[in-house]
């Protein structure tokens, strides 16, 4: 019989009665909320700098809270105060999955964070909420089954504003989880919600001077933190530039060979032939390009159609773009959000004007009158190595290909550097073995939307400019952040 030594978290069903209620109720007490982040420092805190305001994405005339972002100087003393976590594996498994319980049972203040924060409409939510305490679990039972693991040090974890919460704890659970002490520095779009966490995995029991946060810019937070030769490693989750940035800093220690898992973009493709089942293709497209507004590392990016199936294909997906509803993500009714900033808009819409003076905007839908909103647009490209950077954003890039020029793809997506997701819809099993087995990208997914790994289930990660690895959320993760690499693992 087979049964499971771990559960993921059972989230919230919106289309159940009880817990939609739940979810409504819950948030509805902080819709009015002011939040307020600033260092969580072990040490003597040093002087604080003053305090910046958070606005919401959707409303950027309502100000949400504020934070004062850390100095060099008590990112100094964070890296002064910072110790391992020197209990045993089990203690500290304990206190995670604590850690993980408090996160649920503030899910009303979470989720409402997260839509006025991050602009996550509800679904997206409630996944980041699961994936979250997921990985606090997962680590936990990781740790616990790996008793061999022994602490690196101290590990700085740098994390993105699209997962504020569930890739800002899953750094921090794996790091800690083998006893490391962090020091972890949030986006600067989203240090309140970062705060929340780390204030609830203080409570659940972790140690101040195991778990700082200096919240702040990569160029003054980051860059002091990583580069400190009493560094041994750093976890990070944003853009390949970034990475780069963070190796060169890292190779200018005096003490060589401190550890970098670097989680970065990718410029992800799915290619359809003539046998996929339209309307499956058509669902798994527009979640994939456009569900979080695009703002996924996993998304969409470049949709290769057979040309004999192009025209109704694309009618359909036209169609179903039209169906998609833009808003404040508060509202449940919104399957689309904003996009988290000025300077991200600013980016993504020069993009598609650009796209537009050229001829190739193929459809774009409107936007509400305020906010930092991009209507989703799909784009007219003759292949990949016309799309020159990642566009993070609702924006999918077609092309056509013909029945001969499968490998041509193949060849041309692998060559471009990338290998984060890939996507397939075919209904011809030899050519689902045929792509998957020369196709280079860390998750494939077959007739299916190409978006939202499952912990545990579906180790999440890149090769190539996508990242390091290991793959988070599964069994290799862990020994990276460990002295020795333990037991061979059987995967
Ligand atoms: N793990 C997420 C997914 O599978 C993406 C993470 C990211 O965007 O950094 O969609």
């Amino acid at each position: 019989l087979y049964a499971p030594s771990r559960i993921n978290s059972r989230g919230w069903d919106l289309a159940n009665r009880a817990d939609l209620n739940e979810f409504l109720e819950s948030r509805s007490a902080f819709a009015d909320a002011q939040w307020h982040a600033a260092p969580l420092i072990a040490g003597a805190p040093g002087a604080a700098s003053s305090e910046r305001e958070v606005f919401d994405p959707a409303n950027p005339d309502s100000q949400i809270g504020t934070v004062r972002d850390a100095t060099a100087e008590q990112a100094s003393a964070a890296i002064a105060a910072a110790r391992p976590w020197n209990v045993p594996v089990t203690d500290r498994a304990a206190t995670l999955n604590r850690a993980a319980d408090l996160l649920e049972e503030n899910h009303g203040e979470i989720f409402a964070l997260l839509a006025r924060e991050a602009g996550k409409c509800a679904p997206d939510a409630i996944a980041e909420l699961r994936e979250a305490v997921d990985f606090l679990r997962y680590y936990a039972a990781e740790a616990v089954s790996n008793p061999a693991l022994a602490p690196r040090g101290i590990i700085t974890c740098i994390s993105p504003w699209n997962f504020p919460l569930a890739i800002f704890t899953g750094q921090i659970a794996a790091a800690l989880a083998c006893g490391n002490g962090v020091l972890a520095k949030p986006a600067d779009q989203t240090p309140l919600i970062a705060y929340l966490a780390t204030k609830l995995l203080h409570q659940a029991g972790v140690p101040a001077h195991a778990l700082q946060l200096l919240p702040g810019s990569g160029r003054v937070v980051g860059t002091a933190l990583t580069g400190d030769d009493g560094i041994a490693g750093t976890c990070f989750t944003g853009s390949t530039a970034t990475a780069q940035v963070i190796n060169r800093n890292m190779a200018e220690k005096s003490s060589p060979g401190a550890m970098l898992i670097a989680e970065t973009g990718g410029i992800n493709a799915m290619i359809v032939d003539s046998t996929a089942l339209p309307e499956q293709a058509v669902r798994d497209i527009v979640a994939s390009a456009f569900q979080s507004a695009g703002q996924r590392c996993s998304a969409l990016r470049m949709l290769y159609v057979q040309r004999d199936i192009a025209e109704p294909l694309n009618e359909m997906l036209f169609g179903a773009m039209d169906a998609l509803s833009l808003g404040d993500p508060w509202w449940l009714a919104n399957d689309v959000g904003p996009v988290i900033d000025r300077q991200a808009r600013e980016k993504i819409v020069a993009h598609i004007e650009t796209a537009k003076r050229e001829g190739r905007l193929l459809k774009q839908l409107g936007t509400p009158d305020t906010g930092w909103f991009v209507g989703p647009a799909a784009l007219s490209v003759g292949g990949i190595d016309d799309i020159a950077e990642e566009i993070f954003g609702p924006v999918l890039h077609v092309a056509t290909f013909e029945a001969g020029e499968i490998d041509t793809l193949i060849e041309r997506i692998n060559a471009r550097g990338y290998g984060l997701t890939f996507g397939l819809q075919t209904r011809i099993d030899s050519r689902v073995e045929h792509v998957t087995a020369r196709m280079h990208a860390g998750n494939m997914y077959v007739n299916r939307n190409q978006i939202g790994a499952v912990v545990g289930a579906q180790p999440f990660g890149g090769e190539g400019l996508s990242g390091t690895g290991p793959k988070a959320g599964g069994p290799r993760y862990l020994p990276r952040f460990a002295e020795a690499p333990g037991p061979q693992l059987e995967l």
